[in-house]
């Protein structure tokens, strides 16, 4: 890769980039997701009301034809009635009667059926005919009788006078609903009919629309699904690789090394370990600045990955820190000559822009061996190695167990430091952090502390290094933030509430699991962000400036608030300071402890002071031990001090009586030096009046 200035920083793509497009996709697959539901009840809605409407009108023309049937019955059997009437009447006989019996008994069937099958209207019209055949049928029953006494003029009269009126009565009324029902019957069919053809129509037209539109939106939905399939195929790529050089993290590498040492213990190979960090770094960052440090960082995976074999992993760990993973090297000589091939490799020199840079690399070398299990002790060994190689300038160095005395201690601890941790040995330690113009504790800083059952108490010194540069850090800090939040909850609870600051490591700051972890002790706790203060070292910063800027923002997003501890020590420039999400400065304490010695230093201490107030900040002073330090700090408008001369940091039952018996800066008990500083404060002002920038000279003990 050939980086020129004019190209800017390297890119990086991470997951996040995918944002918008995923977006996207969601929102078009939960469209068509509804589309597929909107389809379905569509299809469903359809199926139903066809059903519906074409049984409702199946009952309807059912009823209608069956009163129909039953009036066109009533109909008839009138007709059959005065046929047979008449015939009776001109030629009198059983089999005429026998007729007219049966067309009567026709005629109530018809209004029987009417009656049961039809509406109030129809039970309405029943009720008249019936009074009207009934009528008739008496009319003719008198004209019967008289044909049977043979007295023709009276069956006559009878016929003209009574049963005619009664015959044309019913036939008028019956002929007229018969008709007006067979027209009714007729049209419900027609209806049914026209819906039978309707729904044949559109049944292959709907349906086909939904197959289409189903297709449509299975593809939608297939192609999410594809998209989420190469989103999470890149997410899990991202979280196993690392974002500038696109080359596997320490996560993957020791993943490879879990089953090279496998792989090696079942066929019984040698794997080699290389852990190589660059001897220059820093000042190529500092001299040609960060874009091209990024490029040089690029450059050097490039080129470790083009000197390897196929089968073997280029990592990089950290910052500028990188691991060559060879299994089935063969033998230590074979991982040595690789390392000593890598080193040359790396010392040619790299073009940067128009410069070309000399970088040097130390590289530590471990081998395993048949009864290695875990990648932790491959690692640890070539770290080791790595750390001897740098210290005594080696360039290349084995890993051995006799010439690195310090190593099998270290890894003896790092066991112990483990089994300390779950066995609950590491304890907090607070040291007050108190108010200069206000005297009061504006916060505590949770100090750890290990206490060893054999050595007692051991300082973080001893250990915290160690868990550094081993994956321990981590769960520590984990520890650490759950032990202090439990606290800061306890302070709330009894009416207390303190602000807490809790140190992170650098190492903490290139892990992305730093901000899932502060959520969920803020959240398991119940502990407001805003009291948790998280102390982050300049060299952290310093290290990986644009991923460790990317966590704080996000941390202090969460509300936490941050602040750079050991300020001064460390070579953060004025503009990345700006730029970062602090709200606090804490002067290395070895500007502070001096500066009542040293007048250089109670300069660089007052200029600091000045800058972090320029700059909004609020200043602590760390490792205030005597009163005259207090006192010059006040009088150089510090606003916070912590120290030995306030109390050193104490177990929690002690820092809780200090709180109680403390009242202010009164009760330091050096009056005297109250009255001093007053005087002091007053000669800064004046100084200050009089010519600007010049340094007040602090108060001696
Ligand atoms: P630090 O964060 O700068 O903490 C202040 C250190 O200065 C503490 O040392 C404290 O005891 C010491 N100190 C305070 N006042 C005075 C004073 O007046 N004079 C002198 N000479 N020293 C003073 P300690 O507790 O030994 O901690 C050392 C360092 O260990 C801390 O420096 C911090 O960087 C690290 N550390 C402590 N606890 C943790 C932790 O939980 N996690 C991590 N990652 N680092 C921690
Ligand atoms: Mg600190
Ligand atoms: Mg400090």
């Amino acid at each position: 890769m050939t980086w020129r200035p004019e190209d800017g920083p390297v890119a990086v793509t991470g997951a996040r980039g995918l944002v918008p497009g995923r977006w996207r996709t969601g929102r078009a697959a939960r469209l068509a997701g509804a589309g597929l539901v909107v389809v379905l009840a569509c299809l469903a809605t359809f199926v139903l009301w066809s059903l519906a409407a074409t049984s409702q009108l199946e009952q309807r023309v059912e009823l209608t034809s069956t009163v129909a049937d039953g009036y066109q019955q009533v109909r008839t059997g009138a007709a059959t009635e005065a046929a047979m009437e008449r015939e009776y009447r001109l030629e009198p006989g059983p089999q005429s009667r026998a007729y007219f019996a049966a067309a009567a008994d026709q005629l109530q069937a018809g209004l029987d059926q009417v009656q049961r099958r039809g509406n109030a209207q129809d039970r309405m019209t029943v009720a008249q005919l019936t009074a009207a055949h009934e009528g008739y049928r008496l009319a003719v029953a008198g004209m019967f009788a008289a044909v049977d006494r043979g007295d023709a003029p009276a069956a006559v009269r009878l016929a003209v006078r009574e049963v005619a009126p009664w015959a044309v009565a019913l036939r008028d009324q019956v002929w007229d609903v018969a008709e007006s029902h067979r027209a009714e019957s007729l049209r419900d069919l027609a209806a049914m009919r026209h819906l039978q053809r309707l729904s044949e129509q559109l049944t292959p037209v709907v349906f086909l629309g939904g197959l289409i539109m189903l297709i449509l939106f299975t593809m939608v939905l297939r192609g999410y699904r594809g998209t989420l399939q190469r989103q999470q195929a890149q997410a899990l790529h991202d979280a196993r690789h690392d974002a500038l050089t696109g080359l596997p993290n320490r996560f993957l590498l020791v993943d490879r090394c879990d089953q090279a040492l496998r792989q090696g213990r079942r066929q019984g190979t040698v794997s080699g370990l290389l852990l190589l960090d660059l001897d220059r770094f820093k000042e190529v960052n500092d001299a040609l600045g960060q874009a091209c440090g990024d490029a040089l960082l690029v450059q050097v995976g490039t080129r470790l990955t083009e000197c390897i074999r196929e089968m073997d992993t280029v990592a990089r760990l950290g910052a500028d820190e990188y691991a060559v993973l060879m299994p089935a090297v063969g033998s230590l000589p074979a991982a040595l000559s690789a390392a000593s091939r890598l080193r040359q490799a790396i010392e040619l020199p790299f073009r940067l822009g128009d410069v070309d840079v000399d970088v040097e690399v130390s590289v530590g070398v471990a081998v395993s061996d048949s009864s290695m299990t875990d990648a932790a002790t491959l690692l640890q060994q070539a770290d080791s190695a790595m750390y001897a190689a740098k210290q005594q300038h080696l360039g290349v160095a084995p890993y051995s167990v006799d010439d690195e005395s310090s190593s099998p201690q270290r890894l003896a601890m790092l066991g112990e430091l483990r089994r300390g941790m779950s066995r609950g040995e590491l304890v907090l330690h607070y040291q007050p952090k108190v108010s200069l113009s206000t005297g009061e504790v504006s916060g505590v800083e949770a100090l750890v502390r290990w206490q060893h059952p054999e050595r007692g108490l051991l300082p973080p010194d001893d250990f915290i290094p160690l868990a550094e540069r081993t994956g321990l850090i981590g769960p520590l800090t984990d520890y650490v933030l759950d032990a202090a939040f439990a606290q800061a909850r306890l302070w709330i609870d009894v009416g207390r509430p303190m602000t807490i600051a809790v140190n992170v490591s650098g190492r903490n700051l290139l892990d992305e699991h730093l901000l899932d972890q502060v959520r969920a002790a803020l959240d398991q706790h119940g502990v407001p962000a805003s009291r948790l203060v998280l102390e982050v070292t300049e060299t952290a910063i310093i290290a990986e400036p644009r991923r460790t800027l990317d966590l704080l923002t996000r941390l202090s997003g969460l509300g936490v608030r941050l602040s750079i501890d050991d300020f001064g020590a460390g070579y953060t420039s004025l503009a990345q300071l700006s730029t970062l999400p602090v709200t606090e400065l804490k002067i290395d304490r070895s500007f502070v402890s001096a500066m009542t010695e040293h007048r250089s230093q109670a300069m660089i201490v007052h200029s600091l002071i000045e800058l972090g107030h320029n700059l909004g900040l609020t200043m602590v002073a760390e490792g205030v031990g005597t009163a005259a330090v207090m006192a010059a700090l006040r009088a150089y408008g510090c606003d916070v001090a912590q120290g030995y001369y306030l109390t050193r940091p104490l177990p929690i039952g002690a820092f809780d009586d200090w709180c109680a018996t403390w009242s202010g800066l009164d009760s330091l008990g050096d009056r005297r030096l109250d009255r001093r500083l007053s005087d002091h404060a007053a000669t800064v002002v004046q100084q200050r009046r009089g010519t600007p920038g010049r340094l007040p000279r602090p108060l001696a003990g």
